[in-house]
Formats: C-alpha cells, structure tokens, sequence
C-alpha cells in the first residue's frame, strides 16, 4: 500500500487542482484532501487549513521540484505593456459602463463580458486586454 504526505496546503482550491494536475501529468499519485469540503463551504477554507496535496512518499522529492517551480510560475506577476511601444504607463478605460449597469439591474446576473480596454500614456495606444489592437 502506498503511503501518501502532505506536500502543500492551498487556500485557492481551483489553484490545488491545477498542482494536482501537474503531478498526475508527470505520472505522480496523488490526491486532494479536504478538496470537496472546499468547494462546497468555501467560507470555511482557512478552517480547515486549506486544500492538502498529498503524494506518494516514493515520489516525494519529484513531486517538491514541480511544486516548487509552479509555485514560482503562478505568483511571477504578468506585467502589461504596450503593444506599440513598451510602455508600462497605462491606464484602463471601461466603457459602456451604463449598458452594463442596466443590464445587470435587468437580469440579476453580473455583466456577461469585460469590455475595458487599455490606453498608453505614453504613445496613446488603445487596446483591449484580450482582443490586442482596438
Ligand atoms: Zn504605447
């Protein structure tokens, strides 16, 4: 029988996952604790100290390095530039803010899409964040 060890607690349950993920992609069991208490109290999260990552004590030392290296790769902050000029000056424009505003008092539900775009401050560039050039 397989002996399982924590490895990691994640207070984002969808960020566990995704570690999970990795591990069962590089061919290590392992397994969340605590995962379905999560997602269906999410409030009570830091009481139980997080979602557990638990993996075979064989692979123990594999499964740190990966950890570790996607613990890097997730906190890296992505910083956005222009896509003319490389500026890091931006500011964020939101528009149609009214239809927005309206369609959330009509339907109850939250805005269906974001439609803010960016602007340079230095060359007056205008983009949205996912689209690319407006
Ligand atoms: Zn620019």
């Amino acid at each position: 029988m397989t002996d399982f060890i924590p490895i990691r607690n994640y207070s984002d349950p969808l960020q566990a996952s995704m570690a999970k993920e990795l591990l069962t992609q590089n061919d290590i069991i392992c397994y969340l604790d605590t995962e379905n208490h999560s997602f269906a109290s999410w409030v009570y999260i830091s009481s139980l100290g997080g979602v557990s990552l638990l993996v075979a004590k064989e692979k123990y030392e594999t499964a740190k390095e990966l950890i570790e290296i996607f613990d890097l790769k997730s906190n890296e902050e992505v910083e956005e530039k222009c896509p003319k000029c490389s500026s890091a000056i931006l500011r964020e424009q939101n528009s149609n803010w009214f239809i927005k505003l309206i369609w959330c008092l009509i339907s109850f539900t939250p805005a269906p899409y974001n439609n803010s775009s960016r602007v340079c401050k230095n060359c007056g560039n205008k983009w949205h964040a996912d689209l690319g050039d407006v």
